[in-house]
């Protein structure tokens, strides 16, 4: 059983830590030298047991301090099979850009020279379905393509959602409208999101989960 949910900002991302009694999983691990910030949210627990840091998708944001925190806390890392090989890496796929994300498509290759993302192996790859068993929480992975090939979300207590980048709570809430390496993806993953029927989704941008009722009503949003 989850026993609380603490969302915080990891460089451009916001991460997820979720305690549960045999221990903690990070949802995302913020951008590159994020580590001692995700630390001391850690300690501000009291605790120390990390062992799952989830991967959402493969975007530097997201995984830029996985293998720091990897050193320093022994936790796995696990990444959908369709992601894996741009974290190893040390790539961002941006595919195709609209809107406002054009400027990052600009900017991204110069970031990248001032703070490039460690090249990052996973130890576990999964697909659709995947059950973390060995942690003893109920979460399973549910593939969400579209924002990346391997988008995917984590579910946990069959009721809670981690959904990455497939939705944002930024501003209004709205689903992903600046990258997609498919775009026809997205509105089938918000489908399969809203077939789940959470309690609650927690998002990649915006600290503030969205509730069910809240995504039943989400169409998909083109800036
Ligand atoms: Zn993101
Ligand atoms: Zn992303």
């Amino acid at each position: 059983m989850v026993t609380n949910i603490r969302s915080f900002q990891a460089g451009q991302c916001v991460a997820h830590l979720i305690e549960a009694p045999s221990g903690l999983i990070l949802v995302d691990a913020g951008s590159p030298r994020n580590e001692k910030k995700i630390l001391c949210q850690l300690k501000a627990l009291g605790r120390e047991d990390l062992k799952l840091i989830f991967i959402t998708h493969a975007h530097f944001d997201h995984y830029g301090s996985a293998a720091a925190l990897r050193r320093l806390t022994g936790a796995t890392i696990a990444i959908h099979e369709q992601d894996v090989d741009f974290m190893a890496r040390g790539e961002t796929p941006l595919g195709s850009v609209r809107g406002r994300g054009r400027i990052a498509q600009v900017f991204l290759p110069l970031a990248d020279l001032l703070v490039r993302p460690e090249p990052t192996q996973a130890d576990i790859v999964f697909a659709d379905g995947h059950r973390f068993i060995q942690f003893d929480l109920e979460s399973t992975a549910v593939h969400l393509p579209g924002h990346t090939p391997g988008s995917s979300g984590l579910i946990v207590d069959n009721r809670i959602v981690f959904a990455g980048d497939l939705l944002s709570t930024t501003g209004e809430p709205h689903t992903q409208r600046y990258y997609a390496t498919n775009w026809s993806q997205i509105s089938e993953s918000l489908d399969r999101l809203k077939a789940l029927k959470p309690e609650w989704v927690y998002t990649g941008h915006g600290r503030q989960p969205l509730s069910g009722e809240e995504l039943q009503r989400l169409e998909v949003s083109w800036d």
